[in-house]
């Protein structure tokens, strides 16, 4: 799977936390589900071109920098916060202090 996954595949968590390189990603349970290192949270795949295509149209519909706050966040679990929360902090959306970090 690894292997297969490396390069193609982009594993993001409920936490911030996303990969290009699977081998980062803690495996749970005896099924091995890919987790979050750090918090455990599960999470989602997609292809990169999928992911790269989604930030492309995220930008574009008018969130001009958000490609470079995703690009900051790689391999970085901020626990409960969400990207999309950190993105609405970064571009004053929501409060400070709302959920806790910075892109
Ligand atoms: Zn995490």
């Amino acid at each position: 799977m690894n292997e297969v996954a490396k390069g193609k595949l982009i594993w993001y968590g409920l936490c911030t936390y996303w990969t290009d390189d699977w081998d980062n990603l803690n495996l749970k349970g005896s099924q091995g589900i890919p987790s979050c290192p750090e918090c455990e949270n599960p999470g989602f795949q997609m292809t990169v071109q999928e992911w790269n295509e989604g930030i492309e149209k995220y930008e574009a519909d008018g969130n001009p920098g958000y490609g470079e706050c995703i690009a900051e966040l790689k391999e970085k679990c901020h626990g409960k916060t969400t990207i999309l929360e950190l993105w609405e902090i970064k571009k004053g959306v929501l409060a400070e202090g709302s959920p806790e970090g910075e892109c």
